[in-house]
Formats: C-alpha cells, sequence, structure tokens
C-alpha cells in the first residue's frame, strides 16, 4: 500500500491541441473508472490524452480519453529496433 499512486496528479494533455487539460480534482479519477481502467495499476509515467479539450472542442461535454505510459513505448520502440535486425 505504500506506493500508491493518486490518479489526480497524472498529466492530462489535449490529443488535439497539445495544450495541458487542468480539470477540478477529482475527475481524472472519475474519468479512469467510467473507462474502466483501474487506478492501482497506473503510476507516474503515465499520462492521460484526451480526444479533444474545452478549449479546442468548447461544445463537446465529455471526451474519449486514453492511457499512455511513457516507460512502455522506449520497450516497444526496442523490440522493433531489433526485429529489423534479424
Ligand atoms: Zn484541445
Amino acid at each position: 500500500m505504500g506506493n500508491h499512486f493518486d490518479p489526480d496528479l497524472m498529466y492530462v494533455e489535449c490529443g488535439e491541441c497539445g495544450n495541458p487539460i487542468l480539470w477540478e480534482p477529482g475527475r481524472t479519477r472519475r474519468i479512469l473508472e467510467m473507462a474502466g481502467i483501474d487506478p492501482d495499476g497506473l503510476d507516474e509515467r503515465c499520462c492521460l490524452i484526451s480526444e479533444g479539450c474545452p478549449m479546442c472542442k468548447p461544445e463537446a461535454s465529455h471526451f474519449a480519453t486514453q492511457v499512455v505510459r511513457l516507460g512502455r513505448e522506449k520497450e516497444d520502440g526496442a523490440k522493433e529496433r531489433r526485429q529489423s535486425a534479424n
């Protein structure tokens, strides 16, 4: 229980306009729950990409989001490099 990650501290960015999104405390956790994502499986290397934000899509009331794990992208890249070497 020592390494509990607070999903509200997760960095959220708009995938459409690239702006960081700051929303009210508790909203990130609620979005994760709605998306069926277990916050306990996340850590500080995860960030949330939103398909739009109130800045670029003011008419939308909710936005689809996607969790991106920063460390994992590097692992995938290393795998691809190994495959192309063979
Ligand atoms: Zn945006």
